[in-house]
């Protein structure tokens, strides 16, 4: 008699396998062929640099920095820089990836990219992390450009130090340059709304999952994680709605309320403390309870890998918006499918943040800026467009929402692909 021991496999975390193991379910599903499927999969050019730069106390310190271009099929490559501890080039490659679907749900002329720093930004001064971002965009120049490579805001990076890219870049050049970035300040030729855009076109796709589920907006309870460029926005933008926000959190950990946290208040707290950790009048809570509190609505809006095959379970609101890039791993996703959570997912829930980058390089190329009403009407319309685009090749296909946003982003591209065919 033989026993058969079943062997469980190891669960996925690295996150470029998270990334290839979400493209092959699409590209199954897509029934796409052999050859886009290998060119499709691996990324187009990855750039590992040493980044050398000077301590305030007069010391030497070097970092290493990425870029990351993954396709470059439908237009130049679009996508954020990263500062954190936690920055692998497994990571980046995973990112620059994402940007490529993103860009592809969307429907922008863009392909995909992604930059990041292994560094502690918090631990560096503000002239410190000046010269640092000024070597790493010296490093990359010789692929970015605003015909190739247009990096942007991500993870602990923001306008200012989309200023210093801007005028590193400029100054090699000669002329200035302001369509090489964007998340770039307003004065230097940003974009109005830019700021706000990845919660907005988060906040905007979860009002059509409400329509389209027939739920009220309105009186809904929200857990936020994460309290930077897209969670302390997103925060704002569904409290003016009359949802009701019950817990963020940051890296230092949550806070709960159940009658609801005002967002004035906790952007306070956090400008003053640091962290939204001991906002007045609320209870702490760590990041993995704050994942799994009865919520009508949860967003995740930090990083990778958050909620798995682990906490699924435990993991039940109604909707689920991704604010934050690869949150959910591949084994969690038919958990939460299974209990009838609604997912709205990454590549679609913060694709608000490309696209006005887009509309951003756009009015830079132009030289004509928008008002902000434009900017919103237009994001809103691209939001809309795409929810109910992603909604209805789910329900055509009897998939989850993810392999549908999948399916468009890669069909996309793999269509640019197959019409372009192979050079030399
Ligand atoms: N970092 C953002 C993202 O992950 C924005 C990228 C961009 O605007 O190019 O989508």
């Amino acid at each position: 008699m033989s026993v058969v021991l079943e062997k469980k496999a190891t669960p996925i975390r690295n996150p470029f396998e998270v990334a290839q193991r979400q493209f092959d379910i699409a590209a199954d599903a897509l029934q796409l062929e052999e050859g886009i499927r290998i060119k499709l999969r691996v990324p187009r050019r990855c750039l590992t640099v040493s980044v050398p730069f000077e301590l305030d106390d007069g010391s030497w310190r070097v970092v290493q920095g990425h870029r990351v271009q993954h396709d470059v099929s439908r237009g130049p490559a679009k996508g954020g820089i990263r500062f954190h501890p936690q920055v692998t080039l497994d990571e980046v490659k995973a990112l620059a990836a994402w940007m490529t679907w993103k860009c592809g749900v969307v429907n922008l002329p863009y392909g995909g990219a992604k930059g990041g720093i292994e560094v502690d930004p918090k631990a560096l001064s503000m002239h410190e992390l000046e010269r640092m971002t000024r070597r790493y965009t010296n490093e990359i120049a010789i692929i970015i450009g605003p015909e190739k490579d247009i990096p942007a805001p991500d993870v602990y990076t923001d306008a200012q130090v989309m200023a210093w890219i801007m005028d590193t870049f400029t100054m090699r050049q000669g002329f200035a340059s302001p369509g090489v970035v964007t998340g770039k300040p307003i004065s230097l030729g940003g974009s109005l709304g830019r700021r706000e855009a990845t919660a907005r076109g988060c906040t905007c796709a979860i009002e059509e999952a409400c329509k389209h589920l027939g739920l009220q907006l309105q009186g809904m309870t929200v857990a936020i994680q994460g309290y930077g460029n897209a969670g302390s926005i997103a925060h704002d933008l569904l409290h003016a709605r009359g949802a009701k926000v019950v817990a963020v959190s940051d890296s230092r950990g949550g806070i709960h309320s159940a009658r609801g946290l005002d967002p004035k208040a906790v952007q306070a707290h956090k400008q003053n403390a640091g962290s939204v950790v001991g906002a007045p009048g609320t209870d702490r809570i760590s990041n993995d309870e704050l994942l799994e509190l009865k919520v009508d609505i949860l967003i995740p809006a930090a990083l990778e890998n958050q909620i798995t095959e682990e906490n699924a379970p435990r993991i039940r609101p109604k909707i689920l918006a991704e604010a934050a890039n690869g949150p959910t791993t591949p084994d969690a996703d038919p958990i939460l499918h299974e209990n009838g959570v609604f997912l709205i997912p990454d590549i679609l829930a913060n694709a608000g943040g490309v696209t006005v980058s887009y509309f951003e390089w756009v009015q830079d190329l132009a030289n004509y800026f928008w008002t902000e009403d434009e900017v919103n009407q237009k994001l809103e319309t691209i939001m809309r467009r795409s929810f109910a685009d992603v909604v209805s090749i789910a329900e055509k296909n009897h998939v989850h929402n993810r392999t549908a946003a999948y399916m468009l982003g890669i069909g996309r591209v793999a269509e640019a692909t197959r019409l372009r065919g192979l050079y030399g």
